[in-house]
């Protein structure tokens, strides 16, 4: 039987780390985030080694584990942030339009800026350093115009649609720390409950966020592998590379529709398993490139059995990760893994109502 402390919310979640702890976090976090815009233009091989090499093949991981951590820690809240907890922002709702396009803006933003790597940013300190820059002012600016985390962090951040996919069954559930209070700005909102959002938008009455998680889940793993497989410039024309992107995604995502037709699996059971998927995939190409940058940094080859021990305890770790996400599913929808399309022509299949009164926070959603 559902009872509301299943899955706790951040509201009803104890805070372990003092507010000034995080503050200290958020103040390096930017700090380091513009040392790291100033540097590209200054020492800019350094700079992108420190960023590809030592920060981004850490992010999934974090994502994973304790989503929680950076996402009261990353740099792009703290800007988002900082016009609400210095009261001088508009506090703007979202139009409608972009509540409704907002994730695929992220999402187009994302597939963009990593496939750009490839051409651009991988090797231009003065282009990351542009993309940086970019990303924080627009964190700033959202920030400032509209209320809540609508202006970027729950809607157009390109880092969100790989939080949620990742985070979406934390291994240490660390509460938001930011909206004191929840002022109801997102639906399904990733922050209020990371644990529900994602089967909150799976069997959303409005399609387009069910659309939103199976179309990101769906393309990601095609995404990861045609990044590391796919010649980086100079090595391949730009054109046939975004080419050559485009059709490892479509590939995947084609992979995903015919798994969910064929198998009739519940599209939250099939986003899960291609997260995983991709997980996956992302180390299996960035552990020997982790071994390399330690080696350039100390000099010492990590043994081949730590590498194999590393695949291992995330392969064990996703099945597990899996698992538990699967169980979730059934805590809240009786017939699950049943399609949300069935489950709507069952008459006496109900949604379980906690999601909604869960998830949707504030009257303005209700
Ligand atoms: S819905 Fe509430 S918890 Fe979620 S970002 Fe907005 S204010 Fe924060």
């Amino acid at each position: 039987m559902f009872n509301k402390t299943t899955f706790p919310n951040y509201i009803q979640m104890k805070q372990h780390v003092p507010q000034t702890i995080w503050n200290i976090c958020r103040f390096l976090t930017v700090g380091i985030g513009c040392g790291l815009i100033i540097t590209s233009f200054t020492r800019p091989q350094l700079t992108l080694f420190i960023f590809w090499r030592m920060i981004v093949p850490l992010l999934p991981i974090l994502f994973f584990i304790a989503p929680g951590i950076w996402r009261n820690i990353c740099p792009m809240a703290a800007l988002n942030q900082a016009p609400r907890m210095f009261n001088f922002g508009r506090n703007l709702t979202l139009p409608n339009w972009l509540k409704n396009y907002a994730p695929l803006i992220g999402i187009i933003l994302f597939v963009v800026i990593v496939s750009t790597r490839k051409e651009l940013f991988n090797s231009s300190g003065p282009a990351l350093g542009l993309l940086l820059l970019f990303t924080f002012a627009a964190a700033l600016v959202g920030g400032y115009f509209f209320k809540g985390k609508s202006g970027w962090c729950s809607t157009l951040c390109p880092l969100l649609s790989v939080e949620r996919l990742y985070g979406q069954t934390p291994f240490v559930t660390v509460p938001n720390n930011y909206c004191q209070p929840c002022v109801g700005c997102v639906k399904n909102c990733y922050d209020f409950n990371p644990a529900l959002a994602n089967i909150a938008d799976t069997y959303d009455t409005d399609h387009r966020n069910s659309l939103y998680r199976r179309l990101f889940a769906g393309l990601v793993p095609g995404l990861i592998l045609g990044f590391y497989v796919i010649p980086d410039a100079p090595h391949i024309n730009i054109i046939v590379m975004y080419e050559w992107m485009a059709f490892f995604m479509l590939m995947s995502l084609g992979l995903f529709l015919m798994l969910e037709v064929l198998l009739k699996a519940s599209s939250y059971r099939l986003t899960t398993l291609f997260g995983a998927v991709a997980l996956n995939y992302f180390y299996l190409f960035n552990i020997p490139i982790a071994a390399d940058t330690f080696h350039q940094l100390f000099g010492i080859t990590p043994p081949a059995v730590i590498l194999w021990g590393m695949y291992a305890i995330l392969f064990v770790l996703s099945a597990i990760w899996i698992y538990r996400t699967y169980r979730k599913e059934r805590k809240y929808v009786p017939s699950a893994p049943s399609r949300t399309s069935e489950l709507r022509r069952v008459s006496n299949v109900k949604l379980a109502p906690p999601i909604d009164q869960l998830m949707d926070t504030h009257p303005s959603y209700r």
